[in-house]
């Protein structure tokens, strides 16, 4: 189990099997933090690893989990938004064509230079799956707040820190 690099080429023999584990906040995703509650949580933890699928195509699997800091539309309170995702993507190298894996599989379409960046990747599935209008499960039935929303720029737990709490349990 390696750190999240910031880059890869996923078509390098050394890529394949590799996992890659790491964790990333606001910094790094800046994509996401302009979606979440200013001042609110935003930590994504993932791992990531590079496989060889059943017609030869290399696939990008991973978990991503992540909490970030949503307004509910339905009582404007602070909200947390929970997300547990497991992508599943064929990656294709730069102008290339996807093997016949099915109209409904996810493809990756590389950009010029070939390099796959996690922090963008996780980005994406994210902003995807990330509610047009967040609600509590439950709102309206006199739940606690799930967090304050502090100033703007005010860290939560950073990243790092979080990283080392899970480390330290194995
Ligand atoms: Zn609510």
């Amino acid at each position: 189990m390696s750190r999240i690099p910031v880059s890869l080429d996923p078509f390098l023999p050394r890529a394949l099997n590799q996992r890659w584990e790491g964790a990333l906040g606001a910094d790094e995703l800046p994509r996401v933090h302009a979606a979440a509650l200013e001042g609110g949580p935003l930590l994504v933890r993932l791992t990531l690893r590079i496989v060889r699928g059943a017609l030869g195509e290399t696939r990008i699997q991973g978990t991503i989990d992540g909490e970030i800091g949503q307004q509910c539309q339905r009582c404007l309170q602070p909200m947390l938004w929970k997300c547990s995702l497991r992508p599943d993507v064929v990656v294709v190298a730069p102008g290339g064509t996807p093997p016949e894996v099915g109209d409904d599989q996810d493809v990756l379409e590389l950009g010029a230079d070939g390099q796959l960046r996690p922090a963008e990747f996780v980005e994406d599935e994210i902003l995807l799956a990330l509610p047009l209008a967040p609600r509590h499960e439950s709102c309206g039935t006199g739940l606690p707040r799930e967090f304050e929303a502090g100033p703007a720029g005010r860290a939560a737990d950073s990243p790092f820190a979080i990283l080392g709490k899970l480390k330290d349990r194995h």
